[in-house]
């Protein structure tokens, strides 16, 4: 037989033996190994009642942000969309109208405000972006969607609770988040 190197090596086929061909060692060695795992530490957990920390620097979901008198923090000045290297985040501006002050803290909020998570990477450019702590990338998942629009987040998605009318549901949306103290 002709070889390209000289490392070739003939292996013998030896005919199987008795025990072999019963297969019985081989399933009671494999159960053996079954056997000693349950007395293991498991490497698996019960999620999801069970999870895991996060690591500190975690970004997941976005989460647009509110004051602590539940006004929108945001003024749609697109400093996160222009960060956005995905191109993910896209809005619409509107002016407040007499009477809103309880509802936007700046003159111009985002009417809409949308953010594509399949273009999105999750790099939190358009978190530090953000001159008004108004969008940040909480330590939750988009979840699963058979639908392609699934994945368009809106604004009604991304709000975070008011902490006036529903405070315990804003601070489980916060998480360990601290809140900044807006001073402009
Ligand atoms: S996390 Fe990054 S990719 Fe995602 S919306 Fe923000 S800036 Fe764009
Ligand atoms: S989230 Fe922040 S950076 Fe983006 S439009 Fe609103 S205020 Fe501007």
């Amino acid at each position: 037989m002709q070889t390209l190197t000289n490392r070739a090596k003939i292996v013998e086929r030896k005919p199987m033996s008795m025990g072999e061909r019963m297969y019985l060692p081989a399933i009671f060695k494999g159960m053996w190994i079954t056997f000693k795992h349950i007395f293991r530490k498991k490497a698996t957990i019960n999620y999801p009642e069970q999870k895991r920390p996060f690591s500190p620097v975690f970004r997941g979901l976005h989460v647009l942000n509110r004051d602590a008198e539940g006004r929108e923090n945001c003024t749609a000045c697109g400093l996160c969309a222009v960060a956005c290297p995905a191109e993910a985040i896209t809005m619409e501006a509107a002016e407040r109208k007499p009477g809103e002050e309880h509802l936007y803290r700046e003159e111009k909020y985002a009417a809409k405000y949308e953010i594509n998570m399949l273009r999105c990477i999750f790099c939190g450019l358009c978190e530090e972006a953000c001159p008004k702590d108004a969008i940040y990338l909480s330590e939750t998942f988009a979840p699963a969607n058979y639908q392609r629009q699934g994945f368009i987040y809106g604004k009604d998605d991304l709000l975070i609770p008011n902490p006036v009318t529903e405070p315990e549901a804003y601070q489980k949306a916060l998480g360990g988040r601290v809140v900044k103290e807006m001073t402009h």
